[in-house]
Parts: structure tokens; sequence; C-alpha cells
């Protein structure tokens, strides 16, 4: 398959209300959206590392030029068998996982399209439907997230995900604990905290959570380890498990019972495939997490969510969470209350309106063959 031609948007989308985590709060989400043409076939796909570099070293603006300037003229006009082959081609570039992923996105959802097959069956899924969990981001008030809880359970959510930071986390378990003695449910600390609080994480032992998700530095897996070691909750990475290497690494230093798979942090479907697989065989759960992506990566999400070791309800939101106005038309929704479905066409089912991305674009650039 050959890239004949690359339109490459940065957008930022304002949020409903601010994202607020262990990192920050966050008024708007920055992404790259990439309209991919290849011998008369078109796909639009996304990745989103957000605006700034605070989750992780990239941003919306690093992808941008990393997409225009070096990424995409290296693979633009060349041929390749498939998209191991893409990543590959790229491997002598490090880091920028978030960029790759989207030239990666770019080659499954033409490969998609041109073998008429659903994204999801491409991927080896059987699966046509699975359940989403419930997030809610740091609240100041305990009752109003409790009252928030209650709502979730009451439509089924299968679990629950709350964010924790310093000051505003043992307090907020415990009450949630409490009110809900049956409800799964886990924290995520966005790295927020260090060794220092291990007598904080023992002290959550007692409250039975699904999970604790990266508890310690963004970078860190061997102590992760350490803290496993010491603590009954599972730990869960997220930020810390950049690429398939990392994935092995945290297995094989038992750092982890469970990984967060996110395509753009770990380069992309062939990488988010490699680390599900590897989990499947080292018996380490999975789950699929969300940058809080538009309708076109969430489509993304939804599409990998249906390997069958994604057995911790995934982050996949319906376009009304977070925004007044998703870029998708027909927005994402929730089926049956608290389940996604894959689509039964190929990758041409989240489609983004041209006059949204137009009310969002921050730049745009477009490459082309020039052979
Ligand atoms: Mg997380």
């Amino acid at each position: 398959m050959r890239l004949d031609r690359l339109k490459i948007v940065q957008v930022s989308l304002p949020l409903i209300r601010p994202w607020r985590t262990a990192y920050g709060d966050h008024g708007t989400v920055g992404g790259v959206l990439v309209n991919a043409c290849s011998e008369g076939d078109d796909v639009w796909v996304e990745s989103t590392p957000f605006d700034h570099p605070i989750f992780c070293p990239e941003s919306s603006t690093s992808v941008f030029f990393n997409l225009r300037d070096i990424f995409g003229p290296h693979v633009i006009g060349k041929n390749f068998d498939n998209t191991a082959s893409v990543i590959n081609h790229l491997s002598s570039f490090r880091g920028n996982p978030f960029a790759k992923a989207a030239i990666d996105h770019c080659f499954w959802a033409l490969e998609s399209v041109k073998q008429h097959k659903p994204l999801h069956k491409l991927l080896g899924a059987e699966r046509h439907k699975v359940p989403v969990g419930a997030d809610f981001e740091v609240m100041d008030s305990i009752d109003d997230l409790l009252a928030h809880i209650a709502q979730a359970i009451d439509i089924g959510f299968p679990r629950v995900k709350l964010k924790v930071r310093p000051g505003n986390d043992t307090e907020v378990i415990r009450a949630v604990r409490k009110a809900f003695p049956d409800l799964v449910f886990h924290v995520d600390c966005n790295g927020g905290y260090s060794l220092d609080s291990l007598s904080t994480f023992k002290e959550w032992d007692r409250y039975a959570m699904a999970m604790v998700e990266q508890p310690l530095h963004h970078n860190d897996i061997l102590e992760h380890a350490q803290l496993q070691a010491q603590i009954e909750t599972p730990v869960c990475l997220d930020e810390s498990v950049k690429s398939v290497r990392d994935a092995e690494l945290a297995v094989r230093n038992k750092a982890c019972k469970v990984i967060n798979i996110k395509p753009g942090r770990v380069g992309g479907l062939t990488a988010s495939k490699a680390i599900h697989d590897l989990c499947a065989d080292e018996g380490v759960t999975c789950w699929v997490g969300s940058m809080l992506e538009s309708g076109v990566g969430a489509g993304i999400l939804i599409e990998l969510a249906m390997l069958p070791n994604f057995t911790y309800p995934a982050d996949i939101f319906p376009s009304t969470r977070f925004y007044h106005q998703d870029l998708v038309s027909p927005q994402i929704e929730l089926q049956d209350g608290f389940y996604v479905k894959a689509s039964t066409q190929p990758f041409t089912g989240y489609v983004p309106n041209e006059d949204q991305i137009a009310q969002q674009t921050v730049r745009s650039a477009e490459i082309t063959d020039q052979s």
C-alpha cells in the first residue's frame, strides 16, 4: 500500500467543563486529525496527546510538525506490504509514539477499507459490543461525586474510575467504599505520588479497589515493581508504558498486574495489539484507555476494544460527555446504557464534519507524493 496524500490538521477542542487530574486542570483537548489518501481510498484518523506536553513529552503541536516535516515525508509515496513494515520504517526515529500512531492508524484504516473488512475484524476481534466504564475527574465535593457515582450505578456501568491527587484521595476513596460496598472501582493517580506515600497505598488496600492506576512517576517501571511487591491492590500502568518494550519490561519486572492501553501513547494499533497479546500470554489484565479524543479517535478505540483480552471495561465516552459539539456526525453514543458497538463497515464510520474541523483548527498542512 502507498500513501499519496496526507492532510494534517491540528485541532483544539473546548471541553464542556475542565478535566481535573493530578497533572492539572484542562479546558481544551489538543489533537491531530489526519486525512490519508491511497490510490483512490480516503480515511480520517486521529492522535491526541493534549495541547501541551503534560501527559507525556509530546503535544498536539509536536505531533503536527513531526508529521508534516519528518514522518509524513518519510513514508509518503513508498510501498509497504503491511502495517508492521510501516512502523519498522519509522523505527529509525526515536520516541514520539503519538506522531507515529497517526501514521500507523492511517495504514490500518486504509487496509480496513481496501479489504472491505471492519477494523476490529482486521485486528482479529470477534466481538462487536463491549461494556465501558464511567469516569469522574477530581471534584471539590464528595457529595457531588457520590451523586454522580449513584447515577452511573443506576445506568448499570460495570465499573467506575476516579481521578485522585494528593490531598484529595483517601477521604474520597473511603467515602466511596462506605457508600457503595459492592462497587467495582479504581483510582487513577496520573503519576502524582512517590514511594514516600507507601503507607497511603498500603492503607488503600483495605478498600478493595480493582486497581490503582499509575501511582508513581510517569516514566518509572522499577519503583512500581517495588510498590506492587508491597501492596495487595493491583498496580495498573498507563503513562509508564510507551512502547511494546516498556510493556515487556513492566511484565518481566512484575511492575504491574494491569496495563491500560492507549493506541497513541504506545505508537498505534500495531503496538496496542502486540501489548494486548503479550498481556494475554502473561496473564496481565488490560483495558483500553482514552485521551478524550474526538469521535474520530474514539472510533479507533471502539474497534480496538473488541479484542478478547480487554476484560476490564474501557474508557470510551459518548460525544456528549466532554463536548458540546463533537467533530463526527453522527456522534458517538452508548448503546443500551453502557455499551459501545463496533462498526459493521470498513473504517469509514467515524468521519468528521469538515465544517466542525474548520472551527477548531489551530493549523493545517497537506503533503503529497512528489515522485
Ligand atoms: Mg490514566
